[in-house]
């Protein structure tokens, strides 16, 4: 038995908490499996965001296909916040473009409609716009951004446009170890490698900061 790495809530009500995690059993499906491979692909690309308050990214999902990928970067040629520091406005820095704007302008626009978003922490309020206009159907963010601006209608938008909004909770290590073990069972990429990758938690100490 092994608990499942995330847990979801599946709600318009942005108050609610996660829900308890749920046992399972078996392997993934390949539903399942095919979901936590993507957001592995997109939370690995919010490495490649250059806004160090927070970096982020999203995925465009259609039809069973990861469609196209943004991280959260400056206008193109332009200098980044990891570089030149941020631009501040009201307690938001506004130097970059999301990465919901920018997997929109890397997805075909008929792979966006009627898609599904996964995107890296909550998604501020224009974003939500933008995947609402370009047609998407669910909108699946994983952990919270308090500092989101807008965040409070987005449970609004999402049911005037008929968006499934879920959050997730997510237990990074548990997720990256069950990927992890995909790998060096059978037919997988490290099955002859002769070691497991094994991620280990370790505390940091209280004053810890990126
Ligand atoms: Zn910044
Ligand atoms: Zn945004």
């Amino acid at each position: 038995m092994q608990e499942s790495a995330i847990s979801s809530v599946r709600s318009f009500d942005m108050k609610k908490s996660a829900s308890k995690l749920k046992k399972q059993s078996m392997p993934p499906s390949r539903d399942d499996l095919r979901f936590k491979v993507f957001l592995a692909s997109v939370a690995l690309h919010s490495t490649l965001g250059t806004c160090d308050r927070l970096r982020t990214a999203c995925g465009i999902v259609n039809n069973k296909r990861l469609r196209g990928i943004g991280y959260n970067g400056s206008v193109s040629g332009l200098p980044h916040c990891d570089e030149e520091g941020h631009l501040m406005a009201d307690n938001h820095c506004i130097r970059t473009r999301h990465g919901e704007v920018n997997a929109i302008t890397n997805t075909d626009r008929k792979d966006i409609r009627d898609g599904q978003a996964i995107v890296i922490a909550t998604p501020c309020l224009d974003c939500a716009k933008d995947l609402a206009e370009e047609g998407i159907r669910r909108i699946d963010y994983v952990g919270r951004y308090e500092n989101s601006l807008g965040k409070q209608h987005l449970a609004e938008l999402a049911k005037q446009k008929g968006i499934e909004l879920v959050n997730h909770e997510v237990d990074w290590a548990d997720f990256f170890q069950e990927l992890f073990d995909l790998l060096t069972q059978k037919g997988g990429m490290l099955k002859n490698a002769g070691y497991r990758l094994k991620v280990t938690k370790e505390s940091l100490p209280d004053n810890y900061s990126l």
